[in-house]
């Protein structure tokens, strides 16, 4: 496994690796402190691609001025020795000023969809992704890159991004990978203090509550909301930044759950921990395949 700090190095391995060697690559991108919901999409590109790239940056362009950059936890020898064990053949790592050269002037946006919800809460943070993105993209120049459930809105809009800019790389998106409590795994979670760890299962037990509701036959969104946030109101350690359904494509609010597949996302603070989670109601058949 070689760690790569320079984009320069990157690109020129990726470009040999292609057109040399004919290799298929499959790419992920991470800000590190990696969990098994990382580690479950390396494992998928292991076994689709020849090669597998992993970036761990930590991108300071998706993080408010209010946010947790500085705080953001980083152990790159920690993860660079679970990459080794998951056979990951690079490491991309590059520094702030590598990613972001002096002068740098040229930002990606999708817009609308990268205005609702976590957009709304976090203004600026899908810009900072999808600017980010489109860089290790044009760097790395993937076959296939790999996005978890977890953030299923950055899922959403980066494939927009792929689709409207003909970026050449298929995109892969896979199910949200959990701890026993049901809590979906976060470097964030590192946050979490006992008690924290415990109160923040609420997310998932209070969308849980509503995906049951929605298999008996409630398809209001209003009264599935309402089941969420009565189940997360009950936490006292909770405090609710926003519950909403939303189609899994455009966003658009919805009244009710029937033909089309729906969102429904939850961003809860856990004391000072901001966490999100979701589950799609009114699935495709290909989606539960995925067990998504
Ligand atoms: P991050 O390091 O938080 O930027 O996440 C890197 C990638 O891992 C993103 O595509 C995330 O959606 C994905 N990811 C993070 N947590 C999980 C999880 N619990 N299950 C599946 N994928 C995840």
């Amino acid at each position: 496994m070689e760690i790569i700090n320079r984009r320069k190095r990157m690109s020129s391995v990726a470009r040999r690796l292609r057109r040399e060697e004919n290799r298929t690559i499959g790419f992920v991108p991470t800000m590190g402190a990696l969990h098994q919901g990382h580690l479950s999409l390396v494992h998928e590109a292991r076994a689709m691609c020849d090669v597998v790239v992993v970036s761990v940056f930590v991108n300071p362009t998706q993080f408010g001025p209010a946010e947790d950059f500085s705080a953001y936890p980083r152990d790159l020898t920690r993860d660079s020795a679970l990459m080794a064990e998951y056979n990951v053949d690079y490491v991309f790592a590059p520094t702030v000023e590598e990613v972001y050269p002096p002068g740098f002037s040229t930002y990606v946006t999708v817009e609308g969809i990268s205005d609702q919800l976590e957009g709304a809460s976090r203004p600026g943070h899908f810009r900072g992704v999808t600017t980010v993105v489109a860089i290790l993209l044009n760097t790395i120049k993937p076959d296939f890159v790999f996005f978890g459930q977890k953030d299923a809105q950055q899922s959403v809009i980066i494939k927009r991004m792929v689709r409207d800019l003909n970026f050449p790389t298929e995109i892969v998106v896979l199910p949200i990978v959990r701890e026993e409590s049901g809590l979906a795994m976060s470097s964030r979670n590192n946050y979490l203090k006992n008690d924290e760890r415990k109160a923040a299962a609420v997310l998932h037990r209070a969308l849980s509550k509503a995906r049951a509701a929605y298999d008996d036959g409630e398809h209001n969104a209003a009264r599935l909301i309402e089941l969420v946030r009565s189940t997360i109101e009950q936490e006292p350690l909770a405090r609710i930044d926003y519950l909403s359904a939303n189609d899994t494509d455009t966003f658009e609010k919805l009244d009710r759950i029937d033909e089309r597949p729906a969102l429904l996302s939850v961003a809860v603070f856990i004391g000072k921990t901001r966490l999100i989670d979701n589950v799609v109601l009114g699935k495709t058949k290909k989606q539960d395949a995925a067990g998504a």
